[in-house]
């Protein structure tokens, strides 16, 4: 794991796997798709495939610890605040 403050990236490889719960069976899957790619580019979720049991899905790279949850929602407070306060200035000015 690689501790980037809040932000722990994790290799889902090392993970369990979510239908047959053996450990490190999960394998990166090549997407063939261009949804998969575009999926895989765009969000923290990346095709996996299980050897073992043939599961096939979506895994996140990354995972929030319950610290960057916690800054994340202050984070959305301030910007809803500052949202508010815009609006309340541009109503006096329309
Ligand atoms: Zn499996």
């Amino acid at each position: 794991m690689v501790s980037q403050g809040l932000i722990f990236s994790k290799n889902p490889v090392y993970e369990k796997c979510p239908s047959c719960h053996s450990l490190g069976t999960l394998r990166k899957s090549h997407s063939r798709k261009t949804s998969e790619k575009l999926i895989k580019k765009l969000t923290i979720f990346a095709p996996y495939r299980c050897k073992k049991c043939g599961w096939r899905g979506y895994q996140a790279k990354l995972v929030l610890t319950s610290k960057a949850l916690k800054n994340g929602i202050t984070y959305l407070f301030m910007i809803a605040f500052a949202a508010f306060i815009i609006y309340e200035i541009l109503k006096r000015f329309i």
